[in-house]
């Protein structure tokens, strides 16, 4: 079996070069999953997979995938594919109360996932946040404390074995009165040597930047593309670890929607060195059911619609759908993953084509050769 690689031997062996590395979600896998590691493959490139806390738990989340199902068929993919330089990441473990219950049902979750062979875990306390706190780091602490007790809680359980470490500051798409609410240079620098302090070093670094997770739509629920990431308050983070000789870098989350050639030509390769993209591949998806199941989309589509409309009064049905269509895989899941041999070449062959355009616009061809000579 092919196993994945440690997350920290990726993101180490390639800081600071020109690179963004795709996290991948599988969120549906079959056909998905296969056509995203076999671009992967073709472009010699390394490749992380990834589903959060809300998609794979040990309830099974919204995907219906607990993380040894997630992890025992992502194996199965890779040695039918046969591309080795892969990591295995628990995106997204979210602490929203900060109770000692969340912490540690939160710890029986890891333990799950350590067991299943994760090699990289996302803390993300990111919704605890001080507002009355007297400084950075009063306003800070919640989320220090609770991401070093986890952290250490997963070093202790990986007994010796290198795994990867994201963190987060800054909760991703969070707006006030004034907008979207940035992550500045100075709460990365004090959030990260405040862990540094504290014998916790996070390769990554994922920063509230002016994106949003999934589809995105304007007042009147049009959908519309995702250019709203504030490049130069990146790079000024980037540059504020660099200049403190901090050894983390940037976890771009919320890609989905933002043009490629954006991405490409705009987004600071090496400050940001992990690029989420999540919702992109669930869109495929219902993208070819649409054509090849009609009456299994429109029996998504509709039980989208009825169940989740008194969620969001006074929207369009297309934003209801592009927002809440997630939690149609687990609900009708058994047909998803039981579709046709056509409908699986067609998801694959998609999820192919995109994810090499993907990988040329984080300019990731050959990254998988780095990480192989540094493991
Ligand atoms: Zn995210």
């Amino acid at each position: 079996m092919s196993k994945p690689i440690p997350g920290n031997i990726l993101f180490n062996s390639l800081r600071d070069k020109p690179v963004i590395i795709m996290a991948a979600n599988p969120r549906v896998i079959p056909g998905v999953a296969t056509g995203i590691l076999r671009a992967a493959k073709d472009l010699n490139s390394a490749i992380i997979f990834e589903l959060a806390k809300s998609e794979s738990n040990l309830e099974g989340g919204y995907t219906g995938l607990k993380p040894s199902d997630f992890s025992s068929r992502m194996q199965d993919i890779s040695d039918e594919v046969g591309h080795d330089m892969w990591v295995l990441h628990a995106d997204h473990i979210t602490i929203k109360k900060g109770t000692p219950e969340e912490v540690e049902e939160t710890k029986q979750l890891i333990d799950a996932q350590i067991q299943a062979g994760y090699t990289s875990f996302a803390i993300d306390p990111s919704h605890l946040y001080n507002f009355e706190g007297g400084n950075l780091r009063e306003e800070l602490s919640q989320n220090i404390d609770i991401t070093t007790e986890l952290a250490k809680f997963i070093e202790s359980k990986m007994t010796g074995k290198p795994f990867g470490l994201e963190v987060e500051v800054g909760e991703i798409g969070r707006t006030d009165d004034h907008g979207r609410v940035l992550t500045t240079p100075e709460e990365a620098v004090t959030f990260i040597k405040a862990l540094n302090e504290n014998d916790v070093h996070p390769q990554v670094l994922a920063i509230a930047n002016g994106s949003a997770h999934g589809n995105i739509f304007d007042e009147a629920g049009n959908p519309i593309e995702q250019v709203s990431i504030d490049i130069s308050q990146t790079k000024a983070v980037a540059k504020a670890l660099r200049d403190n000789n901090l050894e983390v870098r940037i976890a771009q989350h919320g890609i989905t929607g933002t043009p490629r050639e954006l991405i490409n030509t705009q987004f600071p390769k090496g400050d940001i060195v992990k690029g989420n993209v999540a919702t992109f591949y669930q869109n495929i998806v219902y993208d070819i059911l649409k054509v090849y199941h009609p009456e299994l989309y429109n029996k998504a589509y509709n039980w989208v619609i009825d169940t989740y409309k008194e969620k969001a009064p006074g929207k369009k049905n297309i934003e209801i759908f592009g927002k809440y269509a997630k939690f149609g895989i687990k609900q009708f899941f058994d047909e998803i993953y039981d579709v046709d041999e056509d409908t699986l070449h067609a998801i694959e062959s998609l999820c192919y084509a995109e994810t090499l355009s993907f990988l040329r616009a984080f300019s990731s061809k050959g990254t998988a050769e780095i990480v192989r000579k540094a493991l």
